[in-house]
C-alpha cells in the first residue's frame, strides 16, 4: 500500500478548548486532499497540528498522526522540525508576507534549504531554476535576484510553490494558497500545483474555501464544521452526491472557480 499519512481520531485544543475534534483521514502518495469549511472550522489548526506548528497555546490532546508509518507525535520537537522541508512543507495564503522583506528570493531559498541540505548557492539556484522551468517560469535570474516587494502577489505565490518544493518533500500543506489572488492567477497556481504533483508525485493537503479549487484539484475531500468532520470521501462522489446538507450549503454559498 502507498499510504503516506494517516490521521486518526485527532483532537487539538487551544488552552483546553477543542478546535479540532476526532478527525480521521488518510492520504496516499501523490494524492490531493482538499479540506473545506467555513472560517473558524479548524482547517488551519488541522494542518498546523500535522506539521507540529501549533505554538504554545495549542496541543494535540488525543489521536494519532502517522507519516510514512512513523508516529509523528512520538517524535521530539527537534525530530519533528527536521521533517519540515525535506518531508513536509507549507505554502501560505500570502507567501509574500512569509518571506523576509530585506533578502532576495535567491538568498532566502538558499538560507531555508541550507539547514537540511549542505548545498552550495549554485546547487540551490540550479534546483530552483529546474522547478521554475517545470511551471513555465522562465525569468529565473530576475526572480531569484528580486526582493519580495519587487514581485507581484501572484509571482510571490509561485515562488512560494518553488520554495515548498525545493527539498523534494513527499507532502505539501497549502493553507488557502489561492485565496488572496485574482481569478486568472488562481487558475495558474492551481495548474502549477497539479504540475508539481504530476511531475514529482508530491501529495498535498489543500485548505480552501473555494469549491472550484477543490473540484479542480482534489482526489479526496474533507468537510469540516466546528472542528468536526461532516463529510469525507472521494472528491467526485462528495461533490456530485453530498450526503450532508452542510456540504450542499457550502457548495451553494461559497466561491466557485470558473475554469
Ligand atoms: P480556520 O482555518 O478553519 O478558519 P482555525 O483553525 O484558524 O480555523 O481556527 C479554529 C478555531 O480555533 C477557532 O475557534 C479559532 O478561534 C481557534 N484558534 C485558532 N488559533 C488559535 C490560537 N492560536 N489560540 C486560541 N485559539 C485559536
Ligand atoms: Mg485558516
Amino acid at each position: 500500500m502507498d499510504e503516506l499519512l494517516r490521521v486518526s481520531h485527532l483532537t487539538i485544543s487551544y488552552n483546553g478548548k477543542e478546535a479540532v475534534r476526532n478527525v480521521s483521514f488518510s492520504l496516499d502518495k501523490g494524492e490531493i486532499l482538499a479540506v473545506v469549511g467555513e472560517s473558524g472550522s479548524g482547517k488551519s489548526t488541522l494542518i498546523k497540528g500535522i506539521m507540529g506548528l501549533l505554538g504554545n497555546a495549542g496541543a494535540v490532546t488525543d489521536g494519532e498522526i502517522w507519516y510514512k508509518s512513523q508516529s509523528v507525535l512520538k517524535l521530539s520537537k527537534k525530530e519533528q522540525r527536521q521533517l519540515l522541508g525535506p518531508e513536509m512543507s507549507m505554502i501560505f495564503q500570502d507567501c509574500k508576507s512569509s518571506f523576509c522583506p530585506v533578502r532576495t528570493i535567491g538568498e532566502q531559498l538558499y538560507e531555508s534549504s541550507h539547514e537540511h541540505w549542505k548545498c552550495t548557492g549554485r546547487q540551490v539556484w540550479k534546483r530552483a531554476a529546474e522547478l521554475m522551468e517545470k511551471i513555465g517560469l522562465r525569468d529565473h535570474e530576475r526572480v531569484l535576484n528580486s526582493y519580495p516587494f519587487e514581485l507581484s502577489g501572484g509571482m510571490n505565490q509561485r515562488v512560494g510553490i518553488i520554495a515548498a518544493m525545493l527539498l523534494g518533500p513527499s507532502l505539501i500543506l497549502a493553507d488557502e494558497p489561492t485565496s488572496a489572488l485574482d481569478v486568472t492567477v488562481q487558475r495558474q497556481v492551481v495548474r502549477e500545483l497539479l504540475t508539481m504533483r504530476d511531475s514529482y508525485g508530491t501529495a498535498m493537503i489543500i485548505v480552501t474555501h473555494n469549491m472550484g479549487v477543490a473540484r479542480e484539484m482534489a482526489d479526496k475531500l474533507l468537510v469540516l464544521k466546528n472542528g468536526e468532520v461532516r463529510e469525507y470521501g472521494a472528491a467526485e462522489s462528495v461533490l456530485e452526491h453530498p450526503q450532508d446538507p452542510y456540504t450542499q450549503e457550502l457548495m451553494d454559498s461559497v466561491l466557485q472557480l470558473k475554469v
